[in-house]
């Protein structure tokens, strides 16, 4: 489904990313952990384009992008829509209600009416437990309400993928769970995703491999629990060492 080969980030001379290799198949989840500063966040913005990169080849269903190559619009277009991506930060519109921020990028992107939009709107935010909240306003929601609205707006354009950048790292921990529980839910049902992440259990618990990542490189991936619980590698026992 999604395919890196030998994908580089510069920024400079400042070597971000150096020469991933990455392979998911549909329904896969690959939780990414590794030290700060390693390049986890470049590295999935490397994926939507959001940040091109400097070398390798990014296939995400049949759309390649080359680094080097500036890609078309319509490729462009294609892997933005293929994938969904969640941030720290929810970045919500304060001046529309709840339901309307799930709606309004259905309208754009996918021409749905809006009748249309906010009917599916309605089931996605009855999926991630807040059809009871669709008229208010994002400020009147707590974070982890806020993140898990984030998350229906993301599938209301129905990705191939859905990438996750530390989506709990802002909350408090009792509201990261509910977030996690919507995460789990997602994984279950068969979501393809990438979930960078500092929740060690959700890694190892929830994710089917886990990617270590250090200074742009991986430096080890595995079944979740074997790299959780046995890593092979001096650089993934330090890092685990340190946060477990
Ligand atoms: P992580 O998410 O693992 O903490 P990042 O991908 O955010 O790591 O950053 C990896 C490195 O790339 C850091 O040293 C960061 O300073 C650098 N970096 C990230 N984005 C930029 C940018 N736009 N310009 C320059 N350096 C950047
Ligand atoms: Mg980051």
């Amino acid at each position: 489904m999604l395919t890196l080969e030998a994908v580089g980030k510069t920024f400079g001379s400042h070597v971000v990313l150096d020469g991933i290799d990455l392979r998911l198949a549909p329904g896969e989840v690959v939780a990414i952990i590794g030290p700060s500063g390693s390049g986890k966040s470049t590295l999935l913005r490397c994926i939507n384009q959001l940040e091109p990169p400097t070398s390798g080849r990014v296939t995400l269903g049949g759309t390649v992008i080359e680094a080097g190559h500036t890609p078309g619009r319509r490729e462009l277009m294609n892997l933005r829509r293929a994938v969904g991506m969640v941030f720290q930060s929810f970045n919500l519109f304060p001046h529309l209600t709840v339901l309307r921020n799930v709606s309004i990028a259905q309208e754009r992107v996918m021409k749905r009416s809006r009748a249309e939009a906010d009917k599916i709107s309605m089931q996605l935010l009855a999926r991630v437990g807040l059809a009871d909240k669709a008229q208010q306003y994002p400020s009147r929601c707590s974070g982890g309400q806020q993140q898990r609205i984030a998350i229906a707006r993301a599938l209301a354009l129905e990705p191939q993928i859905m990438l996750f950048d530390e989506p709990t790292s802002a909350l408090d921990p009792e509201l990261g769970l509910e977030v996690l529980a919507v995460m789990r839910e997602l994984a279950e049902n068969g979501m393809t995703m990438i979930v960078v992440t500092h929740e060690m259990h959700f890694a190892e618990e929830v994710s089917d491999r886990v990617i270590i990542m250090a200074d742009g490189k991986i430096v080890e991936q595995g079944v979740s629990r074997d790299v959780m619980r046995n890593p092979q590698t001096e650089r993934a026992r330090r890092f685990l060492h340190a946060v477990k």
